[in-house]
């Protein structure tokens, strides 16, 4: 577990990770202390976390887009990424069921959901539409709120680093 600001519970980071991140030059700000209703922002060129709030879910997913700006990067990780959200949308192991969900709207999209900007005037998704890997990680992180386990082991290796180890 991890604070990474004053204003936010303590999250399930592991604190190397974390050290990591702020010796990189990671900043963390939160607009307004007082309420939790969530929303932020990831800013590569400033190393910026900015959080509209003290939200866990939003400072989880913020928080892992830093951590993965420079090491989608490493090898194939990026590609990596995108095949286990891929094999993620498939799963059918109930203690997955949450990141499971998370991946099948990140790979299929959501018919149903309006989307202005997509050329079939509903969300298509990540992969499709105009996100990627870099979505999906940060995604799947705040989606099962930065629990391990709640991810199966093919997706486990990505946030080994980031995330504190399962819960006994
Ligand atoms: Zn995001």
């Amino acid at each position: 577990m991890y604070e990474i600001h004053t204003a936010i519970a303590p999250l399930p980071f592991r604190p190397e990770a974390i050290d990591w991140l702020f010796r990189w030059g990671m900043r963390v700000t939160v607009r307004d202390t007082r309420s939790a209703s969530g929303g932020g922002y990831w800013w590569p060129d400033r190393k910026l976390v900015e959080l509209f709030t003290t939200q866990e879910e939003a400072a989880i997913h913020e928080v892992a887009h830093a951590w993965w700006h420079s090491r989608r990067l490493e090898g194939v990780n990026a590609a990596k990424m995108i095949v286990a959200t891929v094999r993620l949308s498939e799963e059918t192991d109930r203690r997955f069921e949450r990141a499971a969900q998370v991946a099948g709207y990140y790979v299929y999209g959501i018919p149903g959901q309006k989307d202005d900007a997509s050329p079939t005037g509903w969300w298509m998704g990540q992969l499709v539409g105009q996100g990627n890997d870099w979505e999906c990680y940060a995604g799947l992180a705040s989606a099962v709120m930065g629990r391990i386990e709640q991810l199966p082991d093919y997706v486990r290796p990505f946030y080994a680093e980031l995330l504190d180890e399962p819960a006994a």
